[in-house]
């Protein structure tokens, strides 16, 4: 009882100088309270390790935090408030190190110890953590590696099951944190860690108005008017298409506009002025489509887009989820539609065949994905924020993503953050 709002919030202006929780966070932290193991997902930056932080102060045995990387588990170690006492188990250690820490461990002078999840199979960690010393928490964070169904899969997070945690190693509850959550994903983690859905903590603002479809394309300018002429795009008011070259923009608007689809292009090979121009015909729904370059769409502010085509791959996940976040601005449900092709199937191919996936794993996939003909329309499920050097900077992963959620029925929706300016995973 002593954990009431009004006090959570006093401990929080206290140990972190902040006025108020954001959105999720009181939520967490009492459910953690109560013995509650809870799916926390936020969007990158939106506090969640707060969370673990303050309950690991208020609850009276250890917190673990599981991290997949070295690199992050050092970076929570340092943002841990000072008045919470912290250390970190890793494998780049020497064992003069690590041996000190299980030892401070022992001694209960540690309130939260960060570790990879291979530590899990360390047998002196294992009987520190079961013999007699009290763990009230263990946080995963990063919990999609957890599902093999995730981009990030690691498979030393298997071992992280409910039934060790609970079982042999008596954990009070769990607390799984992501910022990736496709629903199968989700499904995966809180299966594994026996997270019950009315645990599942989701931050409700972001956009699920998107709908997201992929298909090959074959003959190129054909395919795109054929597209454009059918059902849900040819009901759509205003269309951006977006293409790698500039002089693709000016050759493929002269032939939307051939076939009676009014178009302009836009590129930066164009006056400024002429640019401005096309802009405020856009903006006033003097033209129904904008064949553009990258260069358009910064200070486009247009809230009832309701079609993005993707003519040719974008250059970066981020480049895509800028470019298809400019539709359904008003909320309105709209469509996004990306074409690849067969130099892209092969850079797949070769992506997936580097990334020592057996064959048959591969093959199945190329025949689910790449069937003669088949195009989907999936919704995407989550869009997450991502420091920009830390992976999927790759174009073909990104689009490996996409299609691979999109194919497998896996994602449903996509949650669009308005100002994203780091690299994005799906
Ligand atoms: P996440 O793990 O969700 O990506 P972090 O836990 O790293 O995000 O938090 C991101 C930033 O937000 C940190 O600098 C943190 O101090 C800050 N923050 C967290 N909660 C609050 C809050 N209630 N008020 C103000 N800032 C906060
Ligand atoms: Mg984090």
């Amino acid at each position: 009882d002593d954990a009431s709002d009004e006090n959570l919030v006093k401990l929080l202006k206290l140990i972190h100088g902040f006025d108020s929780f954001r959105e999720g966070q009181l939520e967490a932290i009492k459910n953690v309270l109560a013995g509650k193991s809870t799916m926390l997902i936020l969007p990158t930056g939106a506090g969640k390790s707060l969370c673990y932080q303050l309950s690991a102060l208020i609850l009276p045995g250890i917190t673990l935090v599981v991290s997949p990387l070295v690199a992050l588990m050092i970076d929570q170690l340092r943002q841990l408030p000072p008045l919470i006492s912290g250390a970190l188990l890793s494998s780049a250690q020497t064992f003069e190190e690590s041996s000190e820490t299980l030892n401070q461990l022992r001694q209960g002078t540690i309130k939260v110890l960060f570790v990879s999840p291979e530590r899990f199979l360390n047998e002196e960690f294992l009987s520190v953590i079961s013999g007699g010393l009290a763990v009230s928490l263990v946080v995963i964070d990063e919990a999609h590696c957890i599902s093999e169904w995730s981009h990030n899969f690691r498979p030393s997070f298997m071992r992280l099951r409910a039934s060790l945690l609970h079982k042999s190693l008596n954990v009070g509850s769990i607390l799984a944190m992501t910022a990736t959550a496709t629903t199968t994903t989700l499904d995966a983690i809180m299966s594994a860690l026996d997270i019950p859905r009315t645990n599942l903590i989701q931050n409700a603002h972001l956009r699920d108005n998107l709908c997201l479809s992929v298909s090959l394309i074959k003959n190129r300018m054909k395919d795109l008017l054929v597209l454009m002429k059918s059902s849900p795009f040819a009901e759509v008011k205003s269309i951006i298409v977006y293409c790698k070259f500039q002089s693709e923009t000016d050759q493929i608007s002269r032939y939307l506009n051939d076939n009676n689809i009014k178009a302009k292009s836009y590129h930066s090979g164009i006056s400024a002025k002429e640019r401005g121009y096309v802009q405020e015909l856009f903006g006033s729904n003097k033209i129904r489509v904008v064949v553009a370059t990258v260069a358009f769409g910064m200070g486009l502010d247009k809230r009832d887009v309701g079609a993005v085509i993707h003519y040719s791959l974008p250059g970066s996940l981020e480049e895509y989820v800028q470019e298809i976040g400019r539709a359904g601005r008003d909320g309105r449900l709209s469509y996004c539609h990306l074409f690849y092709d067969d130099e892209m199937y092969f850079k797949l191919r070769s992506l997936m065949y580097s990334e020592g996936i057996d064959e048959y794993a591969v093959n199945k996939f190329l025949s689910e994905v790449f069937p003669a003909d088949k195009s989907s329309c999936g919704k995407i499920c989550s869009l997450i924020k991502e420091p920009a050097s830390r992976r999927f900077d790759m174009k073909e992963e990104v689009i490996l993503t996409v299609l691979t959620r999109l194919e497998l029925g896996d994602v449903q929706y996509l949650h669009l953050l308005p100002q994203t300016n780091a690299t994005c995973v799906l």
